[in-house]
């Protein structure tokens, strides 16, 4: 099975009119689990960095397994107030609104190189949130990899010249 077969589409869901590409569905078959696994790792073959970091909830479940086959460090991006040590954190735009991304600041070290996983970029906003908490640790983003991409969102415009590769695009 290719690994889009996994996904399913659920429409009306969060709200009328979405159209929400479900991660469950793939995680809940071993083999999707592998493949989706595989198939973002294999995307940082011959890339150097010192640093996996991945937002909650879903880019821990992509983020992890990449992090610890490649022998990396895993740094977690959190919401505001649930990392218990000092803090460096980011304002970004959400729907309806503006949330907060927060990060452990011992985490990361100046001229460390980093990559961000995650599950899926619909506006970019989040990964453009993590690249400015990473820059202002002084790391460099060197790849973003996510599972999916919601081309429509035109995502990759709020990302010019960073190195952003998805599995699945979607329209
Ligand atoms: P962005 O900041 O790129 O607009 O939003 C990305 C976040 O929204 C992702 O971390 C993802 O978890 C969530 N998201 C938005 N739409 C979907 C969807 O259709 N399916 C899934 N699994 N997540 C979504």
């Amino acid at each position: 099975m290719k690994i889009e077969d996994y996904v399913l589409s659920i429409p009306d869901f969060p709200e009328p009119g979405i159209v929400f590409r479900d991660v469950t569905s793939i995680l809940q078959d071993a083999d999707g689990l592998h493949l989706a696994v595989d198939l973002m790792q294999e995307k940082l073959e011959g890339i150097d960095f010192d640093l996996v970091v991945g937002p909650e909830s879903r880019g821990f479940i992509f983020g992890v397994p990449i992090a610890y086959n490649m022998h990396k460090p895993f740094i977690p991006v959190r919401k505001e107030g649930k990392l218990p040590r000092e803090t460096v954190s980011v304002e970004y735009e959400l729907e309806y609104g503006t949330g907060v991304l927060e990060i452990h600041k011992d985490a990361i070290k100046p001229g460390q190189r980093v990559v961000i996983i995650d599950d899926l970029m619909a506006t970019g906003g989040t990964n453009q949130a993590i690249i400015n908490l990473v820059e202002s640790l002084g790391a460099t983003v060197v790849k973003t990899v996510f599972l999916m991409e919601l081309k429509g969102l035109k995502g990759r415009d709020k990302l010019v010249g960073y190195d952003v590769e998805s599995i699945i695009a979607y329209e």
